[in-house]
């Protein structure tokens, strides 16, 4: 073959004709090579496009959702380009095409650096050259509808005039990035890894004719893998950034519980303090209304405590209390509570023991606390305590309970310390009744 002759009409510009003649026996691999790089890298756009919408969906941020709308521009563009589109609509073939080709290239020059530069946090790019950016990105979307809109007319001049644009916006989103980075931007660091490559591609394709590589697809696949890795790398990025912030959100709400159940322990013992017991009171008294239990409270009142600490010290006297929270923590229990109130007054919330079984355990627990061994902190003094106790009417609330119990330890101490006694309930005269009782069991 020495030469062909084709015939164009209605040509705008003859350089917009691209044509490659190709041998039969290449014709196969060509295809299929075109076929699996444009494959490939549509592939990874529409990855990252349907990754970055649920992203954007499941963490509601801008920037995942620009991401998101530029990689399917791309796509889009990828698909036009290439002609995949023809299979299903052939009747866009020819112009239609090309000219959908240019408004998708500009729509995805625009989504890109509306998704840089809403990523970028506002005090890390000055607003002169995000006003810059934006501005250039709206001037390549005004000019580039239009032209692809356009048949005829100054369509070369126009492009090229694009170009500029497109070229000058890519640059400011750059030196954007480069502002950023230099004034610390965590985010910058990872827009100048995915717009390193796109940069790149364009600044050397306007350098060397890469339209001869890859069986003719040259720039187009170009452009396309460095879109496809952009939003790769994006993509990455912002996973990363999730994850991290999500570990922070963990350590953060494992930190607030921690001093939550901090605000409700009493530093010096470890036991509940009284916030902690009212909380646990409350939710014990709700669950034993429910099933008619009793709950009963008891007040612990260390026995001249005071003596304690003016004849060991104070230091003693907080060893001492230390001692008589050990004998009461055993006691916590999901059925009961242990409290230290404050001082030297601790506090036992019991739920579904009749009376004799109530008598026999605070009679134990008084018992347990005068004989616990406090060690050489005050050599063989005996520490005792006395125990008022009340029980629950099914209307009881901690408060009423509380104001009994307080009565009935008023009782134990005016009676002599070191004893148990017990005031029922709306039966205020009902002293030590049940005491004497359990007493003699
Ligand atoms: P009673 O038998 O009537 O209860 O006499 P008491 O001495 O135990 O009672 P009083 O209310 O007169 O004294 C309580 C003392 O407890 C006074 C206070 O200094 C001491 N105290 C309160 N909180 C603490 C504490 O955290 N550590 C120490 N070491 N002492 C405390
Ligand atoms: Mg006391
Ligand atoms: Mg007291």
């Amino acid at each position: 073959m020495t030469k062909v002759t084709l015939r164009f009409d209605k040509v705008a510009s003859a350089r917009l004709l691209r044509m490659r003649l190709v041998g039969r026996g290449e014709e196969g691999t060509q295809t299929t090579g075109l076929a699996t790089l444009i494959g490939a890298a549509l592939v990874l756009l529409l990855s990252g496009a349907l990754y970055n919408a649920s992203l954007a969906l499941a963490v509601r941020r801008q920037f995942s959702a620009w991401q998101a709308a530029w990689a399917a521009s791309m796509l889009a563009w990828g698909t036009c380009w290439s002609q995949l589109h023809l299979f299903f609509f052939p009747a866009m073939a020819g112009a239609l095409s090309a000219q959908i080709c240019t408004g998708l290239s500009c729509l995805a020059i625009a989504l890109a650096t509306l998704s840089a530069i809403t990523a970028l946090e506002q005090v890390h790019v000055s607003v002169y050259l995000r006003r810059t950016a934006l501005g250039l990105t709206g001037c390549v979307f005004a000019l580039g509808l239009p032209l692809s809109l356009m048949r005829s007319g100054p369509i070369e001049s126009l492009g090229a005039v694009l170009a500029m644009l497109v070229l000058a916006n890519l640059l400011s989103v750059a030196v954007s990035i480069g502002q950023a980075w230099r004034r610390g931007s965590r985010e910058a660091r990872s827009f100048a890894g995915a717009w390193a490559v796109p940069m790149l591609v364009l600044g050397s394709t306007s350098f060397f004719d890469a339209d001869t590589m890859f069986w003719g697809g040259g720039s187009q696949i170009l452009v396309l893998f460095a879109a496809a890795w952009q939003t790769l790398w994006l993509s990455i990025a912002a996973s990363r950034t999730y994850a991290r912030l999500r570990v922070e959100r963990d350590i953060a709400r494992q930190a607030e519980a921690q001093a939550q159940e901090l605000a409700r322990r009493d530093a010096l013992t470890g036991l509940p303090n009284r916030r902690g017991f009212i909380e646990r009171a409350g939710s014990i008294l709700n669950i034993s209304r429910g099933r008619g239990d009793v709950v009963a409270l008891l007040l612990i009142d260390v026995d001249w405590f005071k003596s304690i600490n003016d004849v060991y010290g104070h230091e003693a006297g907080d060893l001492v209390l230390q001692g008589i929270a050990c004998c009461l923590a055993p006691h916590e229990s999901p059925v009961s509570a242990t409290a230290r109130l404050g001082g030297e007054e601790f506090a036992v919330l019991v739920a579904g023991m009749g009376d004799v079984e109530l008598m026999r355990f605070a009679e134990a627990l008084r018992h347990e606390i005068s004989s616990y061994d406090h060690g050489d902190v005050i050599g063989h003094r005996k520490v005792t305590a006395s125990i008022g106790i009340t029980r629950s009417t099914i209307a009881a609330d901690f408060h009423s309970l509380y104001r009994v119990a307080d009565e009935a330890l008023y009782e134990a101490k005016r009676g002599g310390r070191d004893r148990v006694a017990i005031q029922l309930m709306d039966a205020p005269d009902r002293y030590s009744d049940l005491g004497e009782v359990a007493l003699k069991c």
